[in-house]
């Protein structure tokens, strides 16, 4: 009989439902060491968010499949579980009521006063006038993020009588309608919202997206809600802007580092609500995950499929395309990057030797990665099509007859709202990953690590002026390719570190600079 591995008090519902078919060990904690000595043992391991799945363990292991009973698979080392071909499945759905609850529960704290004014009274105090609170009924709510989360947070606000506005830039905009949310603008959203509360995932584009110049656009008596990933709101910004009465409070269940320790945030506890990232901690979403993914553990080792792999492992594709599984996860994920707005469509065309083959998968690659960029962690190789269809975007895939430069090639459009930007690469010698053009210029580099991509005018002097830019940062330059159009200049400039935001500003604002982007693959 095959064995499972219950790690970190997932809910014990996991065993009902496993317990018929294969043999269930319970460990609710375990040294990595213990770990490490046992794990050949399993088929199937089931985690929370607490033990730390390494390369180490995973390679040690004979596991077919791992289960993470909720969301973020931070804990796992994703990339070496496919590398060894060992699906990874998630529970996106279980914890939805339970997290828009908090959030709920935190909206009425902040209102309220309630952990305080608890407090307080335990402390033999009677203060009823420094507690005065606000109502919430025809108040304005601005919420970021119309996913499972964000939509519940509405349905119940618009029983409460609070007007609703909403940004998300994958919205469908007949099912806001239909739930009374207008759909705005982000600055819309800062001016007029009396609570504000954040249901995205954290992306590039969704770090530090509540930072001192957002919140200095809000009115002084708006109070912000994040109940969804920590980063989102820039901690030091968000203690700023609260002693220095930008805004009124904040209630917050999620933060940059967790746990919470030497915060800057300790100096406004006064006007903050705060939870130990509590939003997913029900009884019944606990419950809800740790049936899920048992479900899905025990119809994958049964041979049937699962509903939310996190991975995708190319074991399924021929030999010779494995490459370009990889390089178009790249693809993917650098035009994710590279948008700036809505997405309308994803166009693929396939050159050369490439167009004899069944190409489905590349493209799957590709649709997946540019929407994880945007949507995190709850996409998947089983979801990404749906997820797309069901958000409008126009998946076309072709074949071309214009012959190529290369044996192969595959060619991206990713046509947003407000521009298209277009990828093309190939893979040299069956393993050297390289992109060809980027927009209307040919330029060649191996799309890897941290990197920034500039359009510059086409003058004497740009290398110069970027390279010292950045070193004048500390920033050193590992690498740099060149190309050219008819009108302007492209530099993509490898670096060594992450580039912080004000730095990126300072570039973008150099003479000559068009348009910068940091992309990290
Ligand atoms: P979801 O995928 O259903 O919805 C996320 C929404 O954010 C999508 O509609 C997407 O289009 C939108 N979005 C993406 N980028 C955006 C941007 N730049 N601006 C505005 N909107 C953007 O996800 P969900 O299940 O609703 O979860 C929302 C968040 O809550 C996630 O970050 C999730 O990890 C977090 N979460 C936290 C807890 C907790 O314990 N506090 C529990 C569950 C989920």
């Amino acid at each position: 009989m095959e064995k499972i591995l219950i790690l970190d008090g997932v809910d014990k519902t996991a065993i009902d439902v496993l317990k018929n078919d294969f043999e269930t060990d319970v460990r609710n904690t375990i040294s990595e060491e213990e770990l490490k000595s046992i794990i050949k043992n399993y088929s199937a391991l089931i985690v929370r968010s607490q033990t730390k799945i390494t390369k180490e363990i995973i390679d040690l292991s004979n596991l077919k499949i791992i289960g993470r009973a909720g969301v973020g698979v931070d804990n796992i080392d994703v990339e070496a579980s496919t590398r060894k071909g060992i699906i990874v499945v998630n529970s996106p759905d279980g914890n939805t009521i339970a997290a828009a609850e908090h959030t709920l529960a935190l909206l009425m704290s902040v209102a309220r006063h309630i952990p305080n004014a608890n407090q307080s009274l335990k402390n033999n105090e009677w203060k009823r006038k420094e507690y005065t609170g606000v109502e919430l009924y025809n108040k304005t709510i601005g919420i970021i993020g119309l996913g499972r989360i964000g939509s519940h947070v509405a349905k119940v606000c618009k029983a409460l009588g609070m007007k609703l506005i909403g940004y998300d830039p994958f919205v469908n905009k007949a099912k806001a309608e239909e739930m009374s949310i207008e759909i705005c603008e982000l600055d819309k959203i800062y001016a007029e919202s009396d609570f504000i509360t954040i249901h995205v995932p954290l992306t590039n584009e969704t770090k530090n997206l509540i930072n001192i110049d957002t919140m200095k656009k809000m009115k002084k008596s708006a109070r912000i809600i994040n109940c969804s990933r920590g980063g989102i709101i820039n901690e030091n910004d968000l203690a700023y802007a609260i002693e220095n009465n930008i805004i009124a409070g904040a209630g917050i269940d999620v933060f940059e580092k967790e746990p919470l320790k030497d915060s800057p945030l300790q100096k406004v506890y006064e006007k903050l609500i705060i939870t130990p990232h509590l939003g997913a901690s029900t009884q019944e979403a606990q419950i809800n995950v740790a049936i899920d993914v048992a479900t899905q553990i025990k119809s994958f080792l049964k041979g049937e499929g699962v509903k939310n792999a996190v991975n995708y492992t190319s074991m399924e594709a021929k030999k010779e395309l494995k490459p370009y599984i990889s390089l178009s996860a790249k693809i993917g994920s650098f035009l994710g990057q590279l948008g700036d707005s809505n997405i309308k469509s994803i166009e693929v065309e396939y050159m050369g030797k490439l167009t004899e083959e069944n190409t489905k998968s590349i493209t799957l690659s590709i649709i997946k990665n540019i929407l994880s960029q945007i949507l995190g962690d709850t996409v998947n190789y089983v979801n990404a099509l749906l997820v797309a269809k069901d958000r409008g975007i126009q998946i076309k895939e072709t074949n071309s007859s214009i012959e190529s430069d290369y044996k192969s090639e595959i060619l991206v459009k990713a046509i947003f709202e407000k521009n298209e930007r277009l990828i093309s690469a190939t893979v040299f010698h069956d393993d050297q990953e390289k992109i060809v053009q980027i927009d209307d210029y040919k330029i060649v580099f191996e799309p890897k690590g941290k990197f920034l991509l500039t359009i510059n005018m086409d003058k004497p002097g740009m290398v110069g002026k970027i390279g010292n830019g950045l070193g004048e940062n500390n920033i050193n330059i590992a690498n740099m390719s060149l190309g050219r159009n008819n009108k302007n200049a492209m530099m993509i400039i490898n670096i060594d570190e992450t580039i912080p935001e004000n730095i990126l500003k300072e570039l973008k604002n150099m003479e000559g600079i068009l348009d910068i982007k940091y992309v990290n693959l």
